[in-house]
């Protein structure tokens, strides 16, 4: 059956959609990132119908699909006025509504999203997609609408209360302007997937296929298509994928083969020439970008939190909250292994609003002088929206950024490029190649997804106290980790002059 799930995939690659129906073995294990998303998702969408009282819940589990629909329409014959998780079927499509509201004229279907806002892009083809099964399976479906949290509404305190959480958009005339289309796709993807063999190969290699998809480089199919893939294959050069669509399309898929004139930009050229002739390449600009560092150098990250559902009164769904900073300061450029500078941090204890000494503590640590050294323009990000809040000292951190804050990646993005980075320059796919002895694996956090799942936990008053200093553990040397790190990529920088 296609399910809204499933639909979706096929929206974001019609092979991931294949792989999912022939080859699930192959699929990546479901991430701790994504099984914290879908479980606070479950929370919001629990929550949700407390706006609907004396709703009735189609068990989503426990029952067989034929038993969810029969449900489903008793509830419907019983004249009840909210049916939760709808459950309704024809030919080979299924889909659970989040909510079906009773109307005068038909139903009113509303899907529930753990976002702060509607976005067109992500929730119109969802919602148009249970609209056209519904429909199929003979519903009147008068009304078309997303719940979603509301950015405005500031928490008190007290237990939530669903209609000031919540915010509705109105969409049924958008979702009726695209049902035509959401037909077709769906018969089309019926129709792929009947297929024993994936129809789309471009004869480099079997079943790969990247490279026109944003959505490739976080795909959970993505070892299957990149362990098969040339390796001088265009979409390793990082090129934007509407650049490599076109080269598709004139049947490129080698740097070899690439025409002449076609790269222009000087940093993707870096990275294309890398790449065709697998040597690191460097450019005459570094050591005068280099030289713009002034010593004492401060190399800072930070780790951050955007709860959907506000944690600390006084604050509202999805509000960003700087909850740690790491430090290496460098008194000279790191052009040996044992010179690593000094380390500094700061992680936030207390289940409490973390911003103001997070800001106090970091203002401390920078006002005495030198470069201030980001991965990244997303401490400067932060700082600006801290700022915009009224934090003490933010404001004053912001104000050191265009004459002291240096983007290390800016620097690297325009002066080095080696062929391994894989088109990336994030700091995860450059340090495996300028310091294989210096890993996240291993470490009890690897990312900056975990960081927030293990540290949002640490707001529980269920959490042992031994459990919570685990947690602190591991945040600070993977937070450690992230600016030494920085050191190794900025020495192998200097290396390369
Ligand atoms: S890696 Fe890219 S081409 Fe392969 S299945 Fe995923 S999205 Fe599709």
């Amino acid at each position: 059956m296609l399910t809204k799930s499933l639909f979706k995939t096929g929206q974001d690659c019609p092979k991931s959609l294949w792989m999912t129906v022939h080859r699930p073995e192959e699929k990546a294990p479901l991430s701790a990132a994504n099984q914290a998303r879908m479980t606070s998702g479950q929370a919001v969408g629990e929550l949700a119908r407390t706006r609907y009282p004396g709703g009735t819940l189609v068990q989503p589990w426990g029952l067989t699909t034929e038993e969810s629909i029969e449900h489903t329409r008793a509830a419907m014959g019983n004249g009840d006025a909210y049916i939760f998780e709808a459950t309704f079927s024809k030919d080979e499509f299924l889909a659970r509504a989040d909510i079906l509201i009773r109307q005068e004229e038909g139903w009113h279907l509303q899907e529930v999203k753990a976002s702060g806002r509607y976005k067109k892009e992500d929730h119109l083809n969802d919602v148009a997609f249970q609209v056209f099964v519904a429909r199929r399976a003979g519903l009147k479906i008068v009304k078309a609408s997303v719940l979603h949290l509301n950015k405005d509404h500031i928490w008190n305190g007290e237990p939530f209360e669903a209609n000031s959480v919540f915010a509705e958009t109105d969409i049924t005339a958008e979702v009726e302007s695209v049902l035509d289309q959401i037909a077709q796709s769906s018969t089309s993807y019926i129709e792929l997937w009947e297929k024993a063999e994936y129809p789309m190969l471009d004869g480099t290699a079997p079943h790969f296929d990247p490279g026109i998809r944003p959505t490739c480089r976080d795909c959970d199919f993505k070892k299957h298509c990149f362990d098969r893939a040339p390796k001088d294959h265009i979409f390793f050069v990082g090129m934007h994928h509407s650049r490599v669509k076109k080269l598709k399309g004139e049947g490129i898929t080698l740097v070899g083969d690439v025409p002449a004139g076609f790269v222009t930009d000087a940093k993707e050229k870096l990275r294309f020439d890398a790449l065709l002739t697998k040597e690191s390449q460097v450019s005459g600009e570094l050591a005068s970008r280099l030289a713009e560092i002034q010593y004492p150098a401060y190399l800072i990250d930070f780790e951050t939190l955007r709860p959907d559902l506000p944690i600390i009164p006084g604050t509202s769904p999805f509000e960003l909250l700087p909850f740690q900073w790491s430090c290496h300061i460098l008194s000279e450029p790191p052009l040996t292994d044992e010179n690593v500078g000094i380390h500094r941090e700061f992680l936030h204890l207390e289940p409490s609003d973390p911003r103001p000494e997070f800001c106090r503590s970091l203002h401390d640590l920078l006002s005495k002088g030198g470069s201030i050294l980001i991965y990244s323009k997303y401490e400067i990000t932060t700082l600006k929206d801290l700022a915009a809040k009224g934090i003490p000292f933010a404001q004053d951190l912001l104000d050191l950024a265009p004459t002291r804050f240096i983007d290390l990646e800016d620097i690297l993005k325009e002066c080095y490029a080696d062929h391994r980075f894989g088109g990336q320059t994030s700091i995860k796919a450059v340090l495996p190649v300028v310091c294989p002895e210096l890993s996240y694996k291993g470490l009890a956090i690897q990312n900056g997804d975990q960081a927030q799942i293990e540290y949002i936990q640490t707001y529980s008053a269920k959490l042992t106290p031994e459990r919570r200093t685990e947690i602190f553990d591991a945040l600070k040397e993977y937070c450690k980790l992230d600016t030494l790190a920085m050191v190794k990529v900025l020495k192998a920088l200097y290396l390369k002059t």
